[in-house]
């Protein structure tokens, strides 16, 4: 049993709370009596742990820039109770054997829900559908596939992807990048890409893509995500899919709520990523969309790579950014601080929805007696700066480095478990079985 006295839920509550065997057993008004063993939730704020619909975690293939503790580690430092890994692993993910190791490896660094994405075509080809119905049977129970990093480009791969995954309820959540007009590109196709003259990557790249997805998936009834929208027209072609009833849902990654492709300019790789960052009026038109609802979550992207492949040559630079232990901060600076988003939306978009959408039962769920005890302590008040040598990742490419940020992440309860306590990670399973 674990008490825990005097927190604030998001309606303005300060309650005492009981957790018995994985559950909240009890809530009620704070007596304010910090009995003996309790957690002291004096001046925090209460919130369901959040939920990452789209990281990285590199193993199997990569384990020098990440592996699934490392990565479990980031997770819960950020706040997180829940990530879904994506298939671009070596071995790729296309079948059982992958997703089922990813998902052990999960429950052995026992820190936070590790869900497998599989890929949708074999070897993330784009040519041949991976056994989608085995991996969605495997007791990593996949319901989520994508080939991200890649997009499905072929239209009746997409077709037939979209309608197989309708007999288990699964979701094609797809990186909307049109090969054919993003060849050798570096960035932001506009302005700042001609004076420094780095090869662009025009926003109807990912435009053509989202609007012949929501086509696709209305024409053949199915459940369509796009991943990390970064244009203000995929935003409008979203919204114009919702408007006709298309079951289409979207997300937004922090760095592209803050991050313009300026910061482009002095030719530092760290800005260099997968879509690319874009222009002010695209972030204003992503901060608005997330507000609104049209885009439904936000999802890292988190991206770790080693120095080396990081520390090079703008070109040879590998794409994407780390982000699992910065997304909260980042969403409340961007969103929260600028008055956009209420503290109810931010959990709706971090945590209510992304489970929903990905049909986790356990997480995203109220703060209500009854529900499993997947929930974070955080101090709004607080602020920190970004040290990237201090981040549990074991990669450090952070573009936010030396910045300050609102909000400090200090409990994380994962199934019950008091995984994080006073910013300090308790739960250290690393390679234990029985699990
Ligand atoms: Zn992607």
């Amino acid at each position: 049993m674990i008490k825990i006295v005097g927190a604030k839920l998001a309606d303005g509550r300060v309650i005492d709370l009981d957790i018995d065997n994985q559950v909240i057993v009890k809530i009620e008004n704070s007596a304010r009596n910090l009995s003996n063993g309790a957690v002291d939730g004096s001046s925090k704020l209460l919130i369901p742990g959040l939920v990452d619909m789209h990281t990285h975690l590199r193993e199997p293939g990569r384990e020098d820039s990440e592996t699934v503790l490392t990565g479990s580690r980031a997770a819960v430092a950020g706040g997180f109770t829940a990530v879904s890994t994506m298939a671009n692993t070596n071995p790729v993910a296309d079948n059982a054997g992958v997703v089922e190791q990813i998902y052990r490896l999960g429950k052995e660094a026992g820190l936070v829900d590790v869900n497998p994405i599989g890929a949708v075509t074999n070897g993330l080809n784009g040519e041949k559908l991976s056994e989608m119905g085995a991996m969605a049977d495997s007791i990593a129970k996949v319901r989520i596939f994508s080939d991200d990093g890649k997009c499905v480009s072929d239209p009746l791969i997409m077709r037939r992807a979209l309608e197989y995954v309708k007999t288990f309820n699964g979701i094609i959540a797809q990186h909307a990048q049109e090969p054919r007009l993003t060849v050798n590109a570096q960035m932001n196709e506009g302005s700042v890409s001609a004076r420094i003259g780095l090869p662009g990557w025009p926003a109807i790249a990912e435009e053509a893509i989202i609007a012949r997805d929501i086509l696709l998936a209305e024409h053949v009834q199915s459940r369509l995500h796009i991943c990390h929208v970064t244009t203000a027209g995929g935003v409008e072609l979203i919204r114009w899919a919702k408007q006709r009833g298309i079951q289409v849902t979207a997300e937004v990654t922090p760095h592209h709520l803050l991050l313009t492709d300026d910061l482009v300019e002095n030719y530092d790789p760290i800005y260099k990523v997968n879509p690319p960052l874009r222009t002010q009026k695209d972030v204003m038109a992503l901060r608005e969309g997330l507000a609104e609802g049209i885009i439904d979550i936000v999802a890292t992207d988190h991206a770790p790579h080693p120095s080396e492949d990081k520390d090079c040559e703008f070109h040879a630079g590998a794409f994407g950014m780390v982000g699992l232990e910065t997304a909260l901060s980042v969403v409340v600076k961007t969103m929260v601080e600028t008055g956009l988003m209420s503290w109810p939306d931010l959990i709706d978009r971090m945590s209510i929805a992304p489970a929903k959408i990905a049909g986790y039962a356990t997480q995203g769920r109220e703060i209500e007696v009854g529900m499993p005890a997947n929930f974070i302590l955080i101090n709004p008040d607080q602020r920190w700066t970004v040290d990237k040598n201090k981040l549990k990742s074991k990669s450090k490419n952070t573009p936010f480095n030396g910045l300050e940020l609102p909000v400090v992440v200090t409990d994380v309860f994962h199934n019950g478990e008091h995984v994080m306590k006073n910013g300090e990670i308790l739960n250290m399973k690393a390679g234990s079985n029985g699990r």
